[in-house]
């Protein structure tokens, strides 16, 4: 079904970019492991960690990107389903694409479920595209505009390889819109204030939503599949994972000032990029929360320099990654010497998931790796160790249906008794020094595994192998396939060049949004701190405050407000409408009038919540200063003067507690709390004497 023929690749467009190999060779293998969250800036330095994002946005279009299929329409129904298979035949292969063999060697089968609604013979390759979305095009545009990129002068679509299956057609339509821009980075937080410089944006097609990925079936639903995404890629420039996540978020901030992106779940994924020095760009793909981005590199900071002390200590050991090979033909165990079918020798094993495999007749292939012991034991990340990468490589490529297909000779593995790994070393021969791996499956796929496990185990003398990972709940990662090779990318010989007008982009920049800096220097100027701008331009009720327009005077006292009191009550449901413009605009002017004290801001904010229906003016009668406000006070004064008298053997600061308790909530935006303070604070003081006497 797949073309995959490299013939065609456009080197210009298809250079991986530099990079893959961290510009600094020197690993930090002394480095003291230190839990997350306790390493500086300076730790990050030492281990020579380089992070960059690629952020996918889905665009808020009507039709798909290149058919005119509704976008954004999530779809259960099935009326047909299609099954493919990736069959690449081998000089197809390309030369060195490791992606295309790995996909080859899974032997998936790939079924799509089709849904009459949302998709339509474009997306299976039926028919050819039909013209690009016009509407993308112009989101694209602005969201480059707003990143301060170079526009290209004319769109040209690429295929860029997808042989994961998630994309029928074996390719994905790509077009570069913009290149090389330079936004500000500022945390003060983070003591981050630099510029980012961002690579390029892509205007894409969506992939296909898996539903289930069993043993050698992957089913996917294909109502997301050709929607409109862009892609934002930074340069690798993030020097903690701080930064990576507040990066991710200014980029996300950026795209969503335009109103014209999809929100929700799946809307915006990330990949990351992550190295360290001695180590190479591996990619996490898609990441759908910022939340959990520091945790995530840092815990891949970490892999990589512990895959990095594996491969010194295999120097160490003068260990020869030429014993290490096993050829491609025939069933490993009949040609290799470091691979057994040891399945008879573990009829009875205690092991009760492996004993399950021999009575159903499966394959146990025992792998010795010679001079390996002890280092499929070295940890890797938290709850893993090096083992586990095998075993990853194995359940991706292999697929084997069990959950428990792998097991290993050193401690900390769920494998088969004492006695049983005597008999399985004696099998492949291993010495002390070797180290032994046992995998189970059906024949083909025992015989999948114990070569990828050959493979996986050489590659360690290498280091870090390039490979994409997905992202765990726990923020450790698993395999997820090889690094697609340089050569992913030729030209769509079934889309022209579409010239960006000059025009559509004056238009675009005429429109184009505040960006969240832009704001925040405004806001700056209206008297907030630079944090309190920054968060202020990057919150849901920035339009609000805007909507506003508090003056200088009071502009930090109502954003400190909005921010103490807006998402609670967005949180219990209140409707939008109590805090409508108009509403909150009286008050404000109150505030700026000195009408009503600043210290009333969050009690009339309360109120307008509570009754939303009620006359906004009403309430803030209730705190703006009256003539009789003295004479009330006075009184009250004396009230509270007379009560105190009677409070014997009360503490000065509980007797003033209670006095601003009774006088306070009457005249609150009406007179200055320090005052109505002095001047109980002479009534407690009166009344101590008093008691004294
Ligand atoms: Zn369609």
């Amino acid at each position: 079904m797949t073309d995959v023929s490299t013939d065609q690749t456009n080197k210009e467009h298809g250079v991986r970019p530099p990079g893959d190999l961290n510009p600094r060779p020197d690993p930090a293998l002394d480095f003291p492991d230190r839990p997350f969250g306790s390493l500086t800036r300076q730790d990050y330095e030492v281990l020579g960690f380089m992070s960059g994002l690629e952020v996918h946005q889905q665009l808020l279009t009507e039709s798909k990107l290149f058919c005119r299929c509704p976008a954004g329409r999530r779809v259960t129904r099935v009326d047909a389903e299609v099954l493919r298979h990736m069959r690449p035949t081998l000089s197809e292969l390309g030369e060195y694409d490791g992606t295309a063999l790995m996909e080859f060697k899974t032997r998936k089968e790939i079924v799509y479920l089709l849904e009459r609604g949302s998709v339509c013979t474009y997306e299976m390759d039926d028919t050819p595209p039909f013209e690009i979305d016009p509407e993308a095009v112009a989101s694209a545009i602005e969201i480059a505009l707003l990143l301060d990129l170079d526009l290209v002068s004319e769109l040209h679509v690429m295929r860029k390889q997808y042989l994961d299956g998630s994309i029928p057609t074996g390719f994905q339509r790509t077009a570069m819109v913009g290149l090389t821009g330079t936004i500000p980075f500022r945390v003060p937080e983070l003591g981050v204030d630099r510029a980012l410089r961002i690579r390029q944006l892509s205007l894409e097609e969506d992939s296909c939503r898996e539903v289930s990925d069993v043993g050698h079936r992957i089913t996917f639903r294909t109502d997301r599949l050709g929607m409109p995404l862009t892609e934002t890629v930074t340069e690798p420039e993030f020097q903690t994972p701080q930064e990576v996540q507040a990066g991710a978020r200014l980029i996300a901030r950026v795209v969503r000032t335009t109103g014209k992106v999809r929100r929700g779940a799946g809307a915006a994924r990330q990949d990351v990029n992550v190295s360290v020095a001695g180590g190479r760009r591996v990619e996490i793909k898609g990441v759908h929360h910022h939340r959990g981005l520091p945790l995530l590199v840092h815990l891949e900071a970490f892999r990589q320099l512990n895959l990095l002390r594996v491969k010194a200590a295999l120097t160490d050991r003068s260990i020869d990654p030429s014993a290490l090979v096993v050829g491609e033909g025939g069933l490993p165990w009949e040609s290799s010497d470091l691979i057994a079918d040891v399945g008879g020798t573990l009829r009875h094993t205690s092991l009760v998931p492996l004993r399950h495999a021999v009575e159903r007749g499966e394959t146990v292939a025992a792998v010795r790796l010679p001079g390996f012991v002890g280092l499929l034991a070295h940890p890797t990340q938290p709850g893993r160790d090096f083992g586990y990468e095998l075993a990853e490589r194995v359940r991706v490529i292999a697929c084997p249906r069990e959950r428990h297909f792998f097991a290993h000779s050193d401690p900390g593995s769920r494998g088969p008794s004492e006695a049983e790994w005597r008999e399985v070393r004696r099998a492949v021969r291993a010495t002390a020094d070797d180290a032994v791996v046992l995998v189970w499956a059906p024949r083909d796929d025992a015989a999948t595994a114990a070569r990828e496990v050959v493979l996986r185990a050489r590659e360690a003398f290498d280091g870090i192998p390039a490979e994409t990972r997905q992202a765990h709940r726990d923020g450790t990662t698993g395999f997820e396939r090889i690094l697609p090779g340089p050569d992913r990318m030729y030209p769509d010989t079934d889309t022209p060049p579409l010239p960006v007008a000059d025009r559509l982009v004056a238009e675009i920049r005429v429109d184009l949004p505040e960006t969240p800096w832009h704001r925040a220097v405004r806001y700056v100027a209206l008297g907030l701190t630079e944090q309190h701008a920054l968060r202020l331009a990057d919150a849901p009720w920035a339009d609000l405050f805007d909507a506003v327009a508090p003056a200088a005077t009071v502009a930090p006292r109502v954003a400190t407000a909005f921010a103490r009191r807006l998402p609670r009550y967005r949180r219990r449901g209140v409707p939008a409408r109590a805090h409508a413009a108009e509403r909150i605009a009286l008050l404000v002017r109150a505030l700026e009038a000195g009408t009503v004290r600043l210290e009333a801001t969050e009690a009339v904010l309360d109120d307008l919540a509570a009754a939303p229906s009620a006359d906004a003016d009403t309430i803030l009668a209730r705190y703006r200063r009256d003539d009789d406000d003295v004479a009330r006070f006075e009184a009250a004064l004396a009230d509270v003067a007379k009560a105190a008298r009677h409070m014997n053997g009360r503490s000065p600061t509980t007797l003033m507690r209670w006095g601003m308790g009774q006088l306070m909530p009457a005249f609150l935006g009406r007179l200055d709390p320090a005052v109505v303070r002095g001047r109980l604070s002479d009534v407690v003081s009166a009344a101590a004497h008093g008691s004294a006497r």
